[in-house]
């Protein structure tokens, strides 16, 4: 019988992987907890009309990227696309925004219908962070530079750069978007084939068009910045002032705008060159009409997401992650014989109540040479062997793996000891 695969652009994430998936979400977790910062979980699924109603009806997410289905109440449900729909729902079911500050995060799968290739799937997972309740630059900056604390705790900040844009308020944008619309609709024919199908739903996606053509036809279009409020571009002016003093480097890119409807004023992406067509690995902005276009009270808004797997491959192509990160045990514990077994059983239950060291016990007998295969494979630093002679005199065999030196013998009594010795060197 042919055998069932896993779905197109939805990955398994192996053992060998894993590691590197808990290095990257610990260093994440702890620069939030660092900042002040809560997680939030949600669940997977919502009604369709959450994401209709926040994203924008003509995104390219609700347009073609969803997985909508009907449940079998005939209510029309999606797996989530994004995370920030989910959480402005859940804060508002359950009260946490009216009247209130949140800084608040979430991790997990996302899912949307798109040609799977390097950095892009069906199923991938965001790191996403939201605060709710401060209007003024100030959070900006924060959200900025607490990205900016991860780059480089993680060794990547020579490798992104950040990418600023403020797309004003509302009516600075429909101005906008009226004289785009006229420059372009007379230049329609020069336009490839996607813009021309933007014109009419979403201008503004046209700048961040990736065709050259339509680029270079961009260079005579009209300039968002002269149409910017005052009440935008003082918070635009203030937030980089704040980037500037905390000594955040930053590229102003007036063709940044985002494909999602409910951004305004800041919006910013971390991009590396390294990745090729996927280079954005962490992008967000301020949405402060969202809350109130999903029925809340009009509350200030402002978050980012990173792509979990775009910056595992970042991670790998710059060989950042650390050697230690997959190494999964300290010791690798060995027997030979059923009583022996029995004995390394409970030394090695001693072991890890005493030293906090990684043990794995060698179960399923086999030859001595057949274990020592194993206690290599394993990345160990030490093996632990107990053989019948070794049992009858009492003591362990303890052999280094990795740094060359001899193996000694250690009474069974003192290995807590001379164990606890060898972690507290490390
Ligand atoms: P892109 O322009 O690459 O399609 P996007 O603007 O659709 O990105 P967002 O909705 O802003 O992406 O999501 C935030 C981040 O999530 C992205 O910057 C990216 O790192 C990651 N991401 C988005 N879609 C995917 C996907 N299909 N596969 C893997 N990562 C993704
Ligand atoms: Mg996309």
């Amino acid at each position: 019988m042919a055998k069932i695969k896993a779905i197109r652009g939805m990955n398994d994430i192996l053992p060998d992987q894993t590691p590197v998936w808990q290095y990257l979400e610990a260093q994440v977790k702890a620069v939030l907890r660092g900042y002040g910062y809560s997680e939030v979980r949600m669940p997977m699924v919502e009604q369709t009309d959450l994401f209709k109603r926040s994203i924008g009806e003509v995104t390219d997410i609700v347009e073609k990227e969803m997985y909508t289905f009907e449940d079998r109440n005939g209510d029309s449900l999606t797996l989530r696309p994004e995370g920030t729909a989910s959480c402005v729902r859940a804060c508002e079911e359950h009260g946490l925004i009216f009247n209130q500050s949140q800084r608040l995060w979430y991790m997990g799968p996302m899912f949307r219908h798109e040609r799977p290739q390097k950095g892009r799937y069906r199923q991938f997972h965001q790191i996403g962070v939201e605060t709710f309740g401060m209007q003024g630059p100030d959070i900006d900056a924060e959200l900025i530079i607490m990205t900016a604390r991860l780059w480089r705790q993680l060794g990547l900040e020579q490798s992104v750069t950040l990418h600023l844009n403020t797309l004003g308020s509302a009516e600075a944008r429909a101005r906008f978007k009226a004289d785009l619309v006229a420059y372009l609709s007379t230049r329609r024919d020069q336009l490839d084939e996607d813009s021309q199908r933007r014109l009419e739903t979403n201008p503004l996606r046209i700048l961040d068009s990736k065709e050259a053509r339509t680029q270079e036809l961009l260079n005579d279009a009209p300039h968002f910045h002269d149409y910017l409020d005052d009440e935008s571009r003082q918070h635009f002016e203030r937030l980089c002032a704040l980037l500037d003093r905390a000594g955040i480097k930053y590229q102003i890119n007036a063709r940044l705008v985002r494909g999602l409807d409910y951004y305004c004023k800041t919006v910013f992406e971390w991009v590396t060159d390294q990745l090729g067509a996927q280079g954005t690995v962490c992008a967000g902005g301020r949405y402060d009409g969202l809350v109130e276009q999903l029925g809340g009270r009009a509350t200030p808004a402002v978050g980012f997401a990173m792509g979990v797997e775009r910056l595992i491959l970042l991670l790998e192509t710059l060989d950042a992650v650390p050697a230690d990160v997959r190494q999964q045990v300290d010791v690798y514990a060995m027997a030979m014989g059923d009583e022996a077994f029995a004995r390394m059983l409970v030394l090695v239950e001693q072991l890890r109540d005493e030293t906090g060291l990684r043990v794995q016990l060698h179960c399923g007998g086999g030859s001595f040479k057949s274990q020592m295969k194993k206690a290599d494979k394993s990345g160990a630093d030490y093996a632990l062997i107990l053989g019948d002679d070794e049992l009858q005199r009492g003591v362990v065999a303890l052999k280094p793996l990795r740094s060359g030196e001899e193996q000694v013998l250690v009474e069974m009594t003192s290995l807590v000891d001379k164990m606890s010795g060898l972690s507290a060197a490390e």
